[in-house]
């Protein structure tokens, strides 16, 4: 009985040296940082976007400003996930982040679905900046939870547009990613309080955010899972595309960028974000092949400019010198 003693013992080391070569191996920095647009100065009155990490990512025009799927807050850990332990906003670091970009009102906040990572903070960055929450009827509960008063809530319909100055908002019905759908599914039924479970943050609605303004047309893919047709009339000049687990390269392409005929593409949620925000960005393990994702960019669509942003670091969308 010795030898299978060993064996399995052997077997239990492999596996371990496996799985952690497989978390440790997070290609596609080199490609992020090569086609990361040069800082430059912004004039004023310009159209700008921040990248916050995952799909968050603030808007702003001089006059107004927006935050899609803000999230400051990044717990910890996977281990913390994996065992579906309980979390909560950050509210010393939303409020130092808010601080650091320059916000202290906001007309909207935006969220894609109500997962965690797209929407913990959502409630709470309303609350502080001001800020009308618009998603799904899931959204509104982690709204109540944070304490909004039902003035600040907005459960978006689809058929609508919103406004806020010269942004213009549609909803668009659409699909997250990944053979499960998007693990937890599910509705958000009643006003959820934090500190709750990984787990109490249900999908909800899932929806791809098209940004009209003056300056340009802006699309928000954050969850790499298509409704076929959705998009269908739509147009974008540019695709900020979520990357995680993406299934097939062709079809999403098609489907989503393709048809709103955007020219320009910004890879988002694809950095690790059981990171805190304030350490060096890293591919997600496992579920995110950045380089995959630029080698495929390269070799299928040539002809589109794959564009990365710094943390935290304006981009003016629109520059009139191209
Ligand atoms: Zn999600």
């Amino acid at each position: 009985m010795k030898w299978i003693a060993r064996l399995l013992l052997g077997l239990g080391l492999l596996l371990v040296v496996l799985l952690t070569g497989l978390y440790c191996y997070r290609p596609g920095m080199a490609e992020y940082q090569r086609h990361r647009v040069a800082a430059r100065p912004i004039p004023a009155g310009a159209l700008t976007a921040t990248w916050l990490g995952v799909t968050a990512l603030l808007l702003r025009d001089g006059e107004h400003a927006l935050l899609v799927d803000p999230f400051f807050s990044r717990p910890q850990g996977l281990l913390p996930l994996a065992l579906n332990r309980r979390i909560a906003p950050d509210e010393a670091r939303i409020r130092t982040w808010l601080t650091r970009l320059g916000v202290s009102k906001l007309d909207a906040v935006l969220v894609s679905h109500s997962h965690y990572d797209h929407a913990m903070d959502a409630g709470l960055v309303a609350r502080l900046t001001g800020a009308r929450l618009l998603g799904s009827a899931s959204t509104a509960n982690l709204g109540r939870g944070a304490g909004l008063p039902e003035t600040q809530l907005q459960v978006i319909d689809p058929g609508q547009s919103y406004r806020f100055g010269d942004f213009e908002l549609h909803f668009i019905e659409s699909r997250h990613a990944g053979a499960t759908g998007g693990a937890p599914t599910g509705e958000i039924g009643k006003p959820l309080k934090a500190p709750a479970r990984y787990l109490d943050y249900k999908l909800g609605g899932v929806y791809s955010i098209l940004v009209a303004h003056p300056q340009g047309r802006v699309l928000l893919h954050g969850s790499a899972g298509t409704l076929p047709g959705a998009l269908r009339g739509e147009r974008a000049d540019i695709v900020f595309l979520g990357v995680a687990l993406i299934d097939d390269l062709d079809a999403y392409l098609a489907e989503v960028v393709d048809t709103v005929g955007a020219k320009r593409v910004v890879p988002s949620h694809w950095d690790d974000f059981s990171r805190p925000l304030e350490e060096p960005l890293r591919p997600f393990p496992l579920a995110v092949r950045l380089d995959r994702f630029f080698a495929g960019m390269r070799d299928r669509r040539p002809d589109l400019r794959v564009e990365t942003y710094g943390l935290a670091e304006p981009v003016e969308l629109f520059p009139s010198s191209g």
